[in-house]
């Protein structure tokens, strides 16, 4: 614990995220300041960079923005590691006890989620207007229509998209939002995955939902209440003062203010070169709430979900309660620690409940909804997903033995990065700049260095050309590294279907993961057992 609290005060005046440095590295461990502060200090520390940047500091590198994804270093005292997944020998379950048959590439990893069917316990997203989801969008949704996956289509992209036809207020055309889906619906099955629109407050006023819905054909919508990386809408930087123009005119809060002279005098001066544009939060009722899932039905979506952050417990259990009397078909719940484009780094890293302690709330809730008899959404975690080992402990975790409340994980980061990494990848491959040893080891070709190549070109046959190599990436992070390892632990805890893990697979190897989440000390776990079969 001491490395621990020790690790988090060095970051208190320093912080990669911001990119922000302190002159020595024994810093003091209140303040996070250097014990000596000097005049002739070249550094800049998160004092030394507001000093010149103010508000800017608040934020991931703005530079960055665009090409980068950020969330919180915080260490939050208890994640999965703290858990370890309990392996078995005399009972197999899901599969014919039989040597020859029971291998692990047989166990299932499917689940079903809102009603879908994936291949994986995956959603991606969601991506929304952030300019990172936009850039690099082609790799993830034909990724998740490969992977069997769902991809959720976040906020705002209507309302940001030059090209979208606004009439009375409503949109009416979307150039970007009718790209997004068609990417990923010309390589889907149409049966595994499927694409969510999220809508926010301003899209709700837009009237994004009835657009997706009646002219795009949309199956699934989601509202959100929030993110976990912060409790206030989203936000992205407009590096075109037309644009901010536009978005302010659109009804969106443009900071600084694009109208004001002073304001584009310092902006064409390169004083600061990026406006914030914000969303507002929801105020969610009672009444309001259950009235609008119903009419949300009634304009003919088939699935509705809802994305919230990690609000207080209080929250948590109003959410599970209108989630549960509206016939909600899953509530994503979004823990600290997560964020993808643009948060404020002092929210990420010091607001909202971390993800494990989030779900140990949501299961309790659902549990009270189970023995009262009434509707439990699925629950879908978000907050830090990027392995396999991760989602299994969130699904077994929620597995009081009627099955796993948490049907799947949401990653936004893990995938961007995988697009990203192969979009880099294949760039220095084009340039004939890859790293020495990449190239030594994997090939100088995309079609040696991504492993699936192969199998893909022999499923999509010609097709295959039309797909983006990122996708492949994508793909091949999600089939081959999530779906085998996953296959891989079932099959170590003897249950060939995911919807057999349970709580009882679990231990927790810390006294604070056993408290927060109920789960037994591995000193506890089937503590009468030696006994009861040696005696
Ligand atoms: S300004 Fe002071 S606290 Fe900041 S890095 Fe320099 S010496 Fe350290």
């Amino acid at each position: 614990m001491s490395e621990r609290v020790h690790k988090n005060s060095s970051y208190l005046n320093a912080k990669s995220t911001c990119g922000t440095q302190t002159r020595v590295k024994d810093v003091s461990p209140t303040s996070g300041m250097c014990p000596i502060c000097i005049r002739d200090c070249p550094f800049l520390c998160e004092v030394g960079l507001s000093t010149f940047r103010g508000r800017e500091a608040l934020y991931p590198e703005p530079l960055q923005f665009g090409y980068s994804t950020a969330s919180a270093l915080k260490d939050f005292r208890l994640d999965w590691s703290d858990f370890n997944i309990l392996s078995s020998l005399f009972k197999v379950e899901g599969i014919e006890a039989d040597s020859d048959v029971a291998l692990f590439e047989n166990a299932s990893v499917e689940s079903t989620v809102a009603g879908i069917p994936v291949k994986v316990p995956v959603l991606t997203g969601a991506f929304g207007s952030t300019e990172v989801a936009r850039l690099n969008w082609d790799g993830l949704a034909v990724g998740c229509a490969l992977s069997g996956v769902i991809i959720t289509i976040g906020e705002n992209v209507c309302g940001m998209d030059r090209e979208s036809k606004i009439t009375n207020g409503k949109v009416t055309y979307s150039k970007e939002m009718e790209r997004r889906i068609e990417a990923f619906r010309k390589f889907w099955d149409g049966k595994y995955g499927d694409v969510v629109v999220q809508t926010n407050v301003e899209d709700q006023r837009l009237g994004v939902d009835v657009y997706a819905i009646s002219k795009l054909n949309v199956n699934i919508i989601e509202r959100k209440w929030g993110q976990g990386a912060k409790a206030i809408g989203g936000e992205v930087r407009i590096r075109d003062l037309d644009k901010a123009l536009m978005l302010k005119k659109r009804g969106y809060i443009v900071i600084p203010d694009p109208e004001d002279k002073t304001v584009q005098q310092a902006f064409k001066d390169g004083v600061f070169k990026s406006f914030e544009r914000h969303s507002r939060v929801g105020m969610p009722t009672e009444r309001a709430f259950l009235e609008d899932i119903d009419w949300l039905r009634n304009q003919g979506a088939k699935h509705v979900i809802l994305k919230t952050g990690a609000y207080r417990p209080s929250a948590v259990a109003f959410t599970m309660k209108l989630a549960s009397e509206a016939g909600i078909e899953a509530v994503t719940f979004d823990g600290a620690g997560g964020g993808t484009g643009m948060s404020p780094v002092p929210m990420m890293d010091e607001m909202s409940t971390p993800t494990v302690y989030l779900e140990a709330q949501v299961l309790k809730c659902a549990e009270i909804l189970k023995k009262k008899g009434r509707h439990i959404p699925d629950v879908i975690m978000a907050g830090g997903f990027i392995k396999e080992s991760q989602m299994l402990k969130a699904i077994a975790m929620s597995n009081f033995g009627d099955g796993p409340h948490v049907k799947a994980v949401l990653m936004g980061r893990s995938p961007l990065l995988a697009v990203m990494k192969s979009s880099y990848f294949l760039e220095l491959a084009e340039n004939r700049k890859l790293p020495r040893k990449f190239a030594e080891r994997y090939g100088v070709t995309p079609d040696k260095f991504f492993i699936s190549a192969p199998d893909l070109r022999t499923e999509y046959g010609e097709k295959f050309a039309s797909i983006p190599w990122e996708a492949v990436g994508l793909y091949t992070y999600l089939n081959e590294r999530i779906r085998v390892g996953l296959m891989q632990f079932l099959a170590g805890a003897r249950k060939w279907k995911l919807d057999l893990l349970d709580r009882t697979d679990l231990v927790a190897l810390t006294e604070r993961a056993a408290k927060t989440t109920g789960i037994k000390l591995v000193e506890e776990a089937e503590a009468d057992a030696i006994e009861r079969i040696l005696d």
